[in-house]
């Protein structure tokens, strides 16, 4: 594996042959290497990126808190075999283009409450895909509202790039895995995995009972255990817009805070 922390010769090392890509924050775990092991599968070289992004964190957010583990995450790439890593330094806010998403994705949801984040995911990725020009992109379902949003945004501005979703990788107690979750004390991680069982028990309530009361029994179920509530949506996998669907497939998606640490998860069911 080699690390480039400037894009030229990392660009020169992969001689314009077609590559996947896999962007991080870092601090990574089986949920990233899930990603960088199915890019794998495509038999090209593998580029993973590690950049806490500041453009996505609003000025009360974790930025400054948010775990950073270069040393034992360039372990796990090397493990996996991954190609490359690259770990651009800040430069690269210098000449940034910022884009704005359209508003009906971004400020929903996550949005309402993070209104900068998705503009600053995409402003991130569109200069990763301007530089590097990557065939293939590996994201996580984890982050539905974000693979969405990417997939949209690459399909008017980058159609030769194909965007791939990866399922949710949990922890035995059925807690997604998140960087954030090492902000958690051990006790706190295993209360955590309340929310993802609240989401399976609200999710299988579709369709007999109407989405708000199952809102209303999801939120009241999570305020009782002591987590903070954000929100709870069932929306059409198609459009993320449509927050009333009568049918499958859809998805069940919620942010909720404990302790402090933001967590977020989804359940989609297809069929
Ligand atoms: P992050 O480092 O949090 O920006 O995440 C980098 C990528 O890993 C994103 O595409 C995430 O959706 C994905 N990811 C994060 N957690 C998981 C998980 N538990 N399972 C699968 N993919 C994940």
């Amino acid at each position: 594996m080699i690390q480039f922390s400037e894009a030229q010769p990392l660009i020169e090392a992969l001689e314009g042959n077609e590559f996947a890509f896999v962007p991080t924050m870092g601090n990574l775990h089986l949920g990233h290497l899930s990603l960088i092991r199915t890019a794998k599968g495509l038999d090209i070289p593998v580029v993973c990126s590690i950049l806490v992004n500041k453009l996505q964190f609003g000025a009360n957010e974790d930025f400054d808190s948010y775990p950073r583990t270069l040393s034992a995450d360039l372990d796990a790439l090397k493990e996996l075999d991954c190609d490359y890593v690259f770990t651009p330094n800040n430069d690269l806010y210098h000449d940034i283009d910022e884009l704005k998403c359209a508003p009906e994705l971004s400020q929903i949801l996550c949005g309402k409450s993070r209104p900068i984040f998705f503009d600053g995911i995409i402003t991130i990725l569109n200069w990763f895909f301007n530089t590097l020009k990557p065939h293939h992109v590996f994201m996580g379902e984890k982050d539905f509202q974000q693979l969405f949003i990417v997939k949209n945004f690459v399909t008017k501005r980058h159609p030769d790039i194909t965007i791939h979703g990866v399922p949710t990788v949990r922890e035995p107690s059925g807690l997604a895995m998140s960087s954030r979750n090492n902000l958690l004390s051990e006790d706190l991680r295993s209360h955590a995995a309340k929310f993802y069982q609240m989401l399976k028990e609200s999710v299988d309530l579709f369709p007999d009972t109407p989405i708000p009361q199952i809102q209303k029994q999801f939120k009241s179920m999570i305020l009782v255990a002591g987590f903070e509530y954000d929100y709870f949506e069932i929306f059409d996998k198609l459009d993320i817009t449509n927050c009333n669907p009568t049918s499958k497939p859809i998805v069940a998606a919620s942010a909720v805070t404990l302790e402090g640490v933001r967590l977020i998860d989804n359940i989609i069911v297809d069929f």
